[in-house]
């Protein structure tokens, strides 16, 4: 099951100001009877607070104090029903199938609010079009500085696994951003340059002080946010197109600190990589291919020639095998020695499953993102 949101722009709407705030605070009622009663049934919530938020908010469409309802035990649900957290007056609400229906084709939205039914009419991107044939599974209805936000979550049925089985290695690294068992070099001097630019305006902006120096510090945050984004976006989308079903990546977890060095500590911690390897991740299981993970033990030590491992192979940027005189760019040689990895766990996962033969699509990974 794969779900993507879709994000849209309404205009100003009194009505639905007025939806939010009710909603809001019925949330918040059942928020604090949840720890009243010590119960997150929604039927005993429903007996004790149905009437009085009938009576309470006699425009309050029903239905939507369902979703009021539902909306909260969901809150307290991600929290473990530790926390009692209660929703602003203005965050964000939930509309559910019967109080809400979107038809992406025409752009019309149609929302139960305080005042009974209304449709809006929402420009929706050309891009969002791929989307029409989903199943939509809940809008959300939040406040912009400017609009209203409308977050439509739809959902793709079971997607067909890929029958593909050629695995493609790639190594994240410093130098190289990626580097892919293909040959592919995606060098990280770019980002570098971005980066150091905005450090080094950050810097300048932060030694003023100023009310509209701040201003402008916020402003050149999400810049340079967006551009790490849209790189992922771009780099990412471009490897998962490449002719291979299977992404092999190092595992970064669950390595013992210090083990790989500073170089894979900085890595582990840097949220650029994090993202590029979310958004493979997403746009592999779209297209049914899936992303294992491998141990990074040596990956830039071995040979991926002849399987000798030296920590003396690899010179910086330079691989050259002590044992078999194998020369090759150092993160290629990793990457090479990565897609090898995977291969033998792809491989190892079909000898684990006797009846794969019978059914193809049964395959499961063994290390898979969540
Ligand atoms: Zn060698």
């Amino acid at each position: 099951m794969v779900q993507r949101t879709i994000k849209l722009n309404m205009p100003m709407n009194e009505e639905i100001i007025e939806t939010i705030e009710q909603y809001n605070t019925i949330s918040n009622l059942h928020i604090q009877k949840c720890f009243e009663l010590r119960t997150n049934s929604k039927k005993k919530l429903h007996n004790a607070l149905y009437r009085q938020v009938r009576n309470d908010f006699p425009n309050f469409p029903s239905a939507l104090i369902q979703c009021a309802r539902d909306n909260a035990t969901e809150m307290l649900k991600g929290n473990r029903y530790r926390k009692k957290t209660l929703k602003k007056p203005l965050s964000t609400i939930h509309f559910d199938l019967r109080t809400s229906k979107v038809f992406l084709g025409s752009g019309e939205v149609q929302l139960t609010l305080v005042g009974g039914r209304r449709k809006f009419r929402v420009a929706v991107p050309n891009y969002f079009q791929k989307y029409i044939n989903w199943k939509v599974k809940v809008v959300q209805v939040g406040i912009n500085r400017k609009h209203y936000k409308v977050h439509v979550v739809v959902e793709n049925g079971e997607i067909a696994p890929s029958k593909n089985r050629k695995v493609l290695g790639i190594d994240l690294g410093l130098k190289n951003f990626a580097v892919c068992s293909d040959g592919t070099i995606i060098k990280a001097s770019k980002i570098r340059g971005i980066k150091r630019k905005y450090a080094h305006l950050r810097r300048c902006l932060q030694q003023k002080g100023t009310r509209s120096a701040k201003r402008k510090l916020k402003k050149i945050s999400g810049r340079e946010r967006r551009f790490m984004a849209d790189f992922n976006h771009c780099l990412s989308k471009k490897i998962v197109n490449k002719d291979s079903g299977v992404f092999a990546l190092e595992e970064l977890k669950n390595i013992r600190k210090g083990r790989k060095g500073k170089r894979f500590n900085r890595m582990r911690s840097n949220w650029a990589y994090f993202q590029f390897r979310q958004f493979l991740s997403y746009k592999a299981e779209a297209l049914g291919k899936e992303i294992i993970l491998v141990d990074p033990r040596f990956t830039s030590q071995r040979c991926s020639k002849c399987g000798f491992i030296a920590s003396s192979n690899r010179n910086k940027g330079f691989f050259h095998c002590k044992s078999c005189g194998f020369s090759e760019n150092a993160d290629l040689n990793a990457s090479v020695n990565i897609s090898q990895l995977g291969q033998a766990l792809v491989e190892q996962a079909v000898v684990n499953q006797p009846n794969v033969a019978i059914d193809e699509g049964a395959f499961v990974a063994p290390n898979k993102i969540v």
